[in-house]
């Protein structure tokens, strides 16, 4: 008798587990897909071509750091929940990977990187090319979701491809004639691949991810740099903490601007749905601002 009571109570427990599971999204229920990506720049990308087809949430909160994040079992959920999973690349985002491998045969997982020849630094995105080559396989598995709107697809990829070929002049031209080539940045190696495609030098404080350390010993190295070259403007990320960019401007005199990773977005930047693009366009004014380049 005690052990079909406690069979019972088994049985009762693993049902009520059951009930608390969360339930399934009614996927396309509206004619939308349900589309979970991992960070910004997935998701910024991601809603460049199917903002009006698709429901599109990120995983990465606002200010958060993209690449050591840690994701709470919830996420796991979402992605699981989810027609398709977007992330950028298993170096850039190795938690994303890690979600990506328990997503589930009902998620389509799209590493945006994929058809990219595999690279040290992660920042894939802080080239106009690497761009368009992701935009296109991000939206050729969005087009075997909802084969309907093939043609919607291939018209927003057409058009976000001219708004990268148009960034790119503006690029080659706005840095053309610059008094300064030198790119001073108290973050972390995220421009490196822009500042070489623009023929910029670039200075970063720590590595190619934010827990590279800020040693003394580096921040000494930079200002001794900044004096010797006589560099007017040094450059920050605009979601890190602003001290370190002060002590340096302090020590030199030198005007700080912003640089935006795309990687990380601030809260007032995420609701007022500030795309790729316009980051790229704040990046090229500051960069010619701080560089005093000709018009
Ligand atoms: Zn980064």
């Amino acid at each position: 008798m005690k052990k079909l009571g406690i069979i019972v109570l088994f049985v009762l427990v693993v049902a009520g587990l059951c009930f608390w599971l969360p339930k399934p999204a009614d996927k396309k229920s509206d004619g939308k897909l349900a589309v979970v990506t991992s960070g910004y720049v997935a998701y910024t990308l991601t809603r460049q071509l199917a903002e009006d087809l698709a429901d599109i949430s990120m995983l990465l909160p606002p200010n958060a750091e993209p690449h050591s994040f840690e994701p709470t079992p919830g996420a796991l959920v979402a992605v699981r929940q989810a027609d398709v999973f977007v992330y950028i690349s298993d170096t850039f985002e190795p938690w994303a990977k890690d979600i990506a491998a328990g997503a589930g045969k009902n998620t389509q997982v799209v590493k945006a990187a994929a058809a990219l020849p595999a690279s040290a630094d992660p920042h894939i995105w802080m080239d106009f090319d690497n761009v368009r080559v992701m935009a296109q396989t991000i939206e050729g598995a969005l087009a075997a979701q909802l084969p309907e709107q093939a043609e919607t697809l291939a018209q927003n990829l057409a058009k976000f491809n001219e708004q990268l070929i148009a960034l790119d002049e503006s690029y080659k031209k706005g840095l053309s004639a610059c008094q300064g080539r030198e790119v001073v940045h108290i973050g972390h190696l995220a421009f490196e691949r822009l500042a070489k495609k623009y023929g910029l030098t670039l200075t970063a404080l720590a590595g190619t991810s934010h827990d590279g350390e800020h040693s003394v010993r580096r921040l000494a190295g930079v200002v001794d740099l900044i004096k010797k070259h006589h560099i007017e403007t040094i450059f920050t990320e605009e979601t890190l903490s602003p001290r370190l960019a002060q002590t340096v401007a302090g020590e030199t005199g030198a005007q700080i601007l912003p640089l935006y990773t795309v990687e990380s977005i601030s809260k007032q930047d995420f609701d007022n749905h500030i795309t790729y693009i316009d980051f790229m366009k704040r990046n090229l004014e500051n960069l010619q601002r701080g560089l005093k380049c000709q018009a």
